[in-house]
């Protein structure tokens, strides 16, 4: 990978449109723009358009206009517009990785592999778009038939997290369309760039207007709670953080939509004496510093068995020392900065708690000094029971590892959460892998593996990290719902 220039910066940002996107027209926002910032550098990239409550409502009004005859449009041709869609990504993949660093702040590196994460949802949903079934069955009594078909949800509001400013946008806006759907899309306001690119290459594909509308908000708050509150939505799909997901959840009993909810985690990563530790510390490095600590599926707490703990924690500890830190599009760097300074003072908060509480710092520690919002990628040793980043989600490069006696200590460990999205186990006794992912109380285990992300498999969780699945056959059932027709023969 060449460095990257400054001129190469000023082109994807300056290629990316900046306005709302309404009934298949780019507007201005009637409320101004609003500032899109570097986190390597604290510095504006750009503006861009920030919504009102009228402009929101007007893209509800878009998406309401189009439905019935996006409904109508015959599955292959829905699939074929994803499929193109999904080409187009492929072929821009780097200048839109580029984007997706200068607004997010991950490794150019990682950026790319969440383009081609992201692409793939369109492309696995361009070939469901073609695989909605129903049934037709004999009624137990012999008289009458019964059949069954899925029909589009209607209209959807997808609300996306910054930390995967692409994916957490095609993993919605992917099975919507494939199931006939039409949308009203609110990325981020850190990071809307990526969304924003992302419909204009959906347009490009002849995706009709108004099936996809975009909006961009400094308020999220103000925006999107009337259109929670109309009648005319039909299905509101969310990924962030639980806080939010269960005000949400509140506002959208009033009209009981259809939910999907992909919330906070605190992923467990146990590792039994039997591991090979090699393997496991390498899958480690994956769960915890991929995204810079940022992502759901983040590694939050090392459950290492006492007997193989200090080897462990040392060789993680000597790995992550060894990773290149600094901004995002430069040649070699594996760790970029947390998102903003909030972010940053909520780990520092974090770390400063277990220290304070007898944990030992075996590397890091410590926010950057200078531009950006660096955070030294830190492993934690001895950590005790009562510290908070156990119980929180720590969202930022840092590995608290703790050490357990036996399997029963080391589950009970592991499920001492209110989240329940992922975890992660290794261990070379095949018996005990099977038994344990039987027994952990989250929605996805990564076996003998630090990744479980798949466009082909259901990603989601359970206790409050939520409901509902993205990806895989499951996914495109979050836009559909079932019909019966009960016929009289
Ligand atoms: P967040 O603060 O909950 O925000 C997520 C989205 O909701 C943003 O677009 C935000 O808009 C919007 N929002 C905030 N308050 C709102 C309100 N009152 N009404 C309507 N929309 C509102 O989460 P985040 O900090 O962006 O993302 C990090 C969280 O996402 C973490 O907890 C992470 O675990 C979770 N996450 C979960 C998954 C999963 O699949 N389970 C995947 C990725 C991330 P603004 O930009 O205006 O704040």
């Amino acid at each position: 990978m060449s460095t990257i220039t400054a001129s190469e910066e000023q082109r994807v940002v300056d290629e990316s449109p900046k306005q709302l996107y309404i009934g298949g027209e780019w507007r201005e926002g009637s409320k101004g723009t609003l500032s899109v910032e570097d986190p390597s550098t604290g510095e504006a990239l750009c503006d861009v358009a920030d919504a009102s409550t009228d402009d929101a409502r007007a893209a509800l009004d878009a998406a309401v206009e189009a439905g019935p005859e996006w409904a109508q449009v015959p599955p292959r041709e829905r699939g074929e517009i994803l499929r193109r869609a999904f080409e187009a990504i492929t072929e821009r993949a780097d200048d839109l990785a580029l984007l997706m660093t200068l607004e997010m702040g991950k490794p150019l590196k990682e950026a790319k592999a969440e383009v081609t994460y992201g692409a793939e949802f369109f492309r696995w949903f361009s070939e469901q778009a073609v695989r909605i079934d129903g049934r037709y069955a004999v009624a137990p009594n012999g008289q009458g038939r019964l059949l069954t078909m899925k029909q589009p949800v209607g209209p959807c509001l997808l609300i996306t997290p910054w930390n995967f400013p692409l994916a957490m946008g095609t993993r919605k806006v992917g099975p919507a369309i494939a199931a006939g759907c039409t949308m009203v899309v609110k990325p981020a306001q850190q990071t809307p760039l990526s969304m924003l690119m992302l419909v204009k290459i959906l347009e490009e594909a002849g995706l009709p207007g108004g099936v996809v509308n975009l909006v961009t908000a400094s308020s999220s708050g103000e925006t999107m709670g009337p259109l929670i509150a109309d009648p005319r939505l039909r299905k509101l799909s969310f990924t962030g953080s639980t806080e939010v997901g269960r005000t949400l959840m509140e506002q959208a009993s009033q009209n009981l939509l259809r939910l999907s909810m992909e919330l906070g985690g605190n992923a467990p990563f146990i590792v039994f004496d039997d591991a090979d530790i090699d393997a496991a510390v390498q899958g480690a490095l994956i769960a915890k510093m991929r995204n810079i600590g940022e992502a759901c599926t983040a590694a939050n707490r090392f459950h290492v068995a006492d007997r193989v703990a200090e080897e462990f924690a040392e060789k993680l500890a000597g790995r992550i020392s060894a990773m290149k830190i600094g901004r995002g599009t430069e040649e070699g760097v594996e760790v970029g900065p947390l998102i903003d300074a909030k972010q940053r003072g909520k780990v520092q908060e974090l770390v400063d708690d277990a220290l304070g509480k007898g944990a030992k710092a075996l590397v890091g520690g410590h926010a950057r000094d200078g531009a950006g919002y660096f955070f030294d990628p830190t492993v934690l040793s001895d950590v005790p029971e009562d510290a908070d980043l156990l119980s929180e989600e720590i969202f930022g490069p840092v590995a608290p590892v703790k050490g357990f006696d036996d399997e029963d200590e080391a589950i009970a460990a592991a499920n001492n959460t209110e989240y329940g999205l992922v975890a992660y186990v290794f261990t070379r006794d095949l018996k005990r892998a099977l038994r344990v992912s039987e027994r952990l109380e989250t929605g996805m285990v990564g076996l003998n593996q630090g990744m479980v992300s798949n466009a082909a498999a259901p990603f989601g969780g359970i206790k409050q990290s939520g409901f509902g699945r993205e990806g895989g056959p499951e996914g495109i059932e979050e836009y559909l719902e079932t019909k019966y027709v009960a016929i009289n023969l």
